[in-house]
């Protein structure tokens, strides 16, 4: 197997389970050394970052604070961040008439505001080393929308937004920004979703199943690496064809 990404050094932001879990596993596969973020859960970064052979780091991404001790972190244990992968979300659903300011400001904050530090965390010494690639997870609710995803939706197509004029400021330095966004993928953060829904969306997806987080990673792991040299600014959508 293939390892090109030997050298590399990765923050994986909420990589300690679902999709970012995945990816990190993916792009150690790939030979970069990898850092495995986390808010909450030690035990299951910890586990992660065993079978990576890298580090688990706690941070909360949605502060400044969090975002550049996170960058620091990684950079005194490995060196300077090649790839960042902004895939630490959350939801908080609900119908936009009930929904509480904190609903939106949490999620919000979160997502798209956590991608935003972490890039500004990493983008100058990218800029300097004239390298680098950053992939962030957004979703189809970001593309498409979704009743009961005002909050989340508006976080997603942020970052839509963010990867564009990002990769527009920095595409001449050689640093690639993209975006990946899946549909309705197996984990935690799909768990709770009533039976209903579930089923419901099952109908929507021509391949008529949720996808698993191994369907996702090796799109970031292509993205990280030097396969897509050429390729920036872009969203890409693994979701089963549920959006076409
Ligand atoms: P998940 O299973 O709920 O895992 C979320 C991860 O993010 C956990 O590692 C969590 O860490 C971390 N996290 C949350 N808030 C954080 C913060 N403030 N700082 C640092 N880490 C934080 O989620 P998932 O389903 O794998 O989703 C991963 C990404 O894909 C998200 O951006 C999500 O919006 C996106 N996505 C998911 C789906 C889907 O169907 N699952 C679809 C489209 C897009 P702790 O466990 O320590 O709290």
């Amino acid at each position: 197997m293939e390892m090109e990404l030997e050298g590399k050094v990765a923050i994986v932001t909420g990589g300690s389970r679902g999709i970012g879990k995945a990816i990190a596993l993916e792009l150690a596969r790939g030979g970069a050394k990898v850092v495995v973020n986390y808010r909450s859960n030690s035990e299951a970064a910890d586990a992660v970052a065993a079978e990576t052979g890298g580090i688990a780091c706690q941070a909360d991404v949605s502060t400044t604070e969090g975002a550049n001790a996170l960058v620091a972190a990684a950079e005194e244990a490995y060196g300077p961040v090649d790839i960042l992968v902004n895939n630490a979300g959350i939801t908080r659903d609900g119908l936009l008439m009930q929904m509480e300011d904190d609903a939106w400001e949490d999620v919000v904050n979160t997502n798209a505001g956590g991608c935003f530090r972490m890039s500004r965390a990493v983008i100058v010494s990218m800029v300097r080393r004239r390298t680098g690639s950053i992939i962030n997870l957004t979703s189809v609710s970001g593309i498409r929308g979704n009743s009961g995803q005002v909050n989340y939706s508006a976080s997603k197509a942020a970052i839509i937004g963010m990867t564009r004029s990002l990769a527009k400021e920095v595409a001449k330095r050689k640093i690639r920004v993209n975006a990946v966004a899946p549909g309705f993928i197996e984990t935690d953060m799909t768990k709770t979703l009533p039976d209903m829904v579930v089923d419901g969306a099952k109908k929507v997806i021509p391949m008529r199943r949720l996808g698993q987080v191994e369907e996702i990673a090796p799109i970031v792991r292509f993205l990280a690496g030097p396969g897509a040299a050429y390729v920036t600014g872009q969203t890409f959508v693994v979701d089963g064809g549920m959006s076409c």
